[in-house]
């Protein structure tokens, strides 16, 4: 039997053990800090309401995927549903991808008539403001994603984000439907308990340490100090940062985080009817809202919003700028031989449950057939991978669909 510690206990601590379950002789351990598993994927409570920290829901354009996790915690489809942007200078929602329905309804639509056919593509855009204006013109840009994007990275200018996925196929600008994700899967747990079951059955055979921190990483050896005595393991699956597992050899790779507030409202609902999240392009601090009945069905005749804001009290959001991506590439290059590093932390990358999944499913197939070149395991295609984008903003509306 080969011994392999896995740590974190989110979606990708335990969709690895899962993986490596299924494959045969794999003893395996999984130590998770928190006293509980799924990291921010688990379902809490508040007011009688029951939500998770951030939408969550599941989007996939892949099948295979869907039915893997619908087979575990069964799952009912949303394709209904819709997103608004408020544009506070025209004091309008809108949808959001952009519609090309709500044009007429915006005040300086003639403006932005003549951008549209004026346009060149964004096919040779080196940032998220070539990206969009080259796309959808100069008046979109700034109402819809300009503001948004500044206040949900924490960047001075948008021409910073430099990093994600340029599709010359994108449609920026929707018609038809106003349903946000129409070309692609949307599903949300039928449990009242949302995804915590799939926690529970993928670890089922592995043997899980709540409440433990590592205190200290010998990845040459593949050994790690726990509770005073240290363990040594053929392979190691992180699914934290790079630089918490390396001793920050390199420096702390940068991250972003959200404050979470919690408001419970006395109407049995808030969004108007297929409306599922409501983001803000305004300087006010928070980015989105969400109304997590919509996902979760829950009965009651209050809801529960929840309203996020950027923060630097946790590191959630890799950051999407090319000289931060390097800096994890630097970890990656000096980790040793039988270390994997995966999920959104570990990968350094803005991936999605769906991404992890499929990441998980790869790492096993890669382990099996005899190891990873690089420790990041290698998954998907690159378009689907970054189509996590769309989880707080579509940044690159083709994943949109
Ligand atoms: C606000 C927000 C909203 C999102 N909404 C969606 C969405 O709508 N749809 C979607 O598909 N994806 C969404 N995502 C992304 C998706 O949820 C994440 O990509 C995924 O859950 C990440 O899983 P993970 O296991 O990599 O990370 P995490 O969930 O962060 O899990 C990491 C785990 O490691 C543990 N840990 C950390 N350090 C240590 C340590 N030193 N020792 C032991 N344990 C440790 C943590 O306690 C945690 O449990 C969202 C993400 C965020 C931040």
């Amino acid at each position: 039997m080969k011994t392999v510690l896995i740590i974190g206990g989110g979606f990708a601590g335990c969709a690895a053990a899962h993986q490596l379950s299924l494959l045969d002789g794999w003893d395996i351990t999984l130590v998770e800090k928190a006293p509980f598993l799924g990291g921010g994927v688990k379902t809490h409570w508040h007011g009688g309401h029951p939500f998770t920290y951030g939408p969550r829901h599941f989007l996939t354009p892949d099948e295979k995927l869907f039915d893997y996790l619908h087979k575990i915690v069964p799952m009912r489809k949303c394709p209904e549903h819709e997103f608004l942007t408020y544009v506070e200078p025209d004091q309008q929602f809108y949808n959001f991808p952009i519609h090309k329905d709500d044009i007429v309804r915006m005040p300086n639509r003639e403006q932005i008539e003549s951008e549209l056919r004026q346009i060149t593509g964004a096919i040779n855009a080196r940032n998220l403001e070539e990206y969009w204006i080259g796309s959808v013109g100069e008046s979109l840009y700034r109402k819809f994603v300009d503001g948004y994007t500044r206040k949900m990275w924490e960047v001075d200018d948008c021409k910073e984000i430099d990093d994600f996925a340029w599709s010359p196929k994108g449609v920026a600008l929707k018609e038809g439907t106003r349903a946000c994700w129409d070309e692609a899967i949307s599903a949300y747990p039928i449990a009242p308990n949302g995804y915590d079951d799939y926690f529970e059955i993928s670890t089922a055979d592995t043997s899980v340490l709540l409440d433990t921190t590592i205190e200290e990483f010998d990845l040459e050896n593949r050994r790690v100090l726990m509770k005073g005595d240290w363990y040594t393991y053929d392979l190691i699956v992180s699914t934290v940062s790079p630089d918490v597992i390396m001793d920050n050899s390199h420096g702390e790779l940068p991250f972003k985080g959200r404050d979470f507030l919690k408001i419970v409202l006395p109407v049995e609902y808030a969004f108007p009817k297929d409306v599922y999240f409501v983001y803000d392009t305004s300087n006010e601090i928070f980015t989105r809202m969400v109304e997590y009945k919509k996902f979760t069905r829950h009965q009651s005749d209050s809801t529960f919003i929840g309203l996020e804001i950027p923060s630097k009290s946790n590191r959630l959001y890799p950051v999407p700028i090319k000289k931060h991506v390097a800096h994890a590439e630097r970890y990656f290059a000096d980790m040793p031989e039988g270390i994997i590093s995966m999920g959104r932390a570990g990968s350094y990358k803005y991936i999605d449950i769906d991404d992890i999944i499929d990441q998980a499913m790869a790492m096993a197939d890669q382990v099996k057939a005899g190891g990873l070149d690089h420790p990041v395991p290698l998954h998907g295609d690159w378009l689907r991978s970054v189509r996590a984008e769309i989880e707080d903003m579509p940044l690159d509306p083709a994943a949109n669909g």
